[in-house]
């Protein structure tokens, strides 16, 4: 039997999923299909149940459906209930849905394994407070960095996720104003914004950027360096990379959800790239 996944998105054509699982497919050996499925915004639910009953084994979930997703599952793991979004949804065979969220757990092994960066007893900065920074708080948390300082333009994001994540470690929120008067400067920056998708960069002070510091830009491109990757080389940062690694590993732990067998990511980045 091959067995069949999907990505529910819209827009979907960009995704790189379907690429991707069949390069994992191919390494460990498993048959099965991977498809992009463009839903209209008003028709998500009945588009899961369609293609469930059509005989679906699993699908991932990206943007603008993750919050919905959430909703729509019978359970859901612990990651998935922090971020209130899933990205990964398993079927059952009595039919149930449960959804995880990978998205935290892909940047996290990106950043420890693939770049070989430590992130306990570490600073860290984010900027930007939409559905991305929710998903990624708790596996940095988890991970014991000595601070996670969030920014935004909107503030009240910032402080509502502040609020809803410092018992897991030391979280704060400071606005740009107060950014630029802070003598602190972090080790990890990380872009959460969507601004890379216009070519745009926020607005940070260089000055935030530690010495060998890793920016790390969650948007990513093929074809040429981000606006954000751009602008940390003109930093003290020792490294600078945008979201494809995480991207690959979200897919791989998907993957191990559905087919218990987690693909080499390494090897498959380049082809990736
Ligand atoms: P959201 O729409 O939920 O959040 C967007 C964020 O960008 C908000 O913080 C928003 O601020 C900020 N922003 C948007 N426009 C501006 C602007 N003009 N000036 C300042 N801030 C702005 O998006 P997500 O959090 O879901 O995604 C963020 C990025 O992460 C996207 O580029 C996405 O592609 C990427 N991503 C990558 C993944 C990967 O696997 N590599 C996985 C998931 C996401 P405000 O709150 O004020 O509106």
């Amino acid at each position: 039997m091959i067995k069949q996944y999907t990505v529910f998105g819209n827009p979907v054509e960009q995704s790189l999923s379907p690429q991707i699982h069949a390069l994992f497919a191919e390494q460990v050996q498993r048959r099965l299909e991977y498809s992009k499925t463009l839903v209209d915004e008003t028709k998500f639910r009945e588009s899961v149940a369609q293609y469930q009953n059509s005989g679906g084994h699993g699908c991932n979930v990206t943007l603008p459906f993750k919050g919905e997703a959430f909703e729509l599952c019978d359970s859901v793991s612990d990651e998935a209930e922090l971020a209130a979004a899933v990205n990964t949804i398993k079927f059952q065979p009595d039919g149930r849905l449960v959804g995880h969220n990978t998205d935290g757990s892909g940047l996290v092994r990106d950043i420890k394994s693939n770049h070989q960066i430590n992130i306990e007893g570490k600073r860290i900065l984010i900027s930007g407070a939409g559905g991305a920074c929710r998903g990624i708080l708790y596996p940095l948390l988890a991970s014991k960095p000595s601070l996670v300082t969030i920014t935004n333009r909107s503030m009240d994001k910032a402080e509502a996720l502040v609020e809803k994540f410092s018992e897991f470690g030391p979280v704060d929120a400071l606005s740009g104003e107060q950014l630029k008067q802070s003598s602190l400067q972090y080790d990890i920056i990380i872009n959460a914004t969507s601004l890379s998708l216009k070519g745009e960069t926020p607005d940070l002070d260089k000055n935030l950027v530690a010495n060998g510091a890793l920016a790390y830009d969650l948007s990513y491109s093929r074809s040429s360096d981000t606006a954000f990757v751009s602008w940390a080389r003109g930093t003290e940062a020792g490294k600078a990379t945008d979201g494809l690694g995480m991207l690959l590993e979200q897919a791989a732990d998907a993957f191990f959800i559905w087919e218990d067998v987690r693909p080499k990511t390494r090897l498959i980045l380049p082809k990736i790239r």
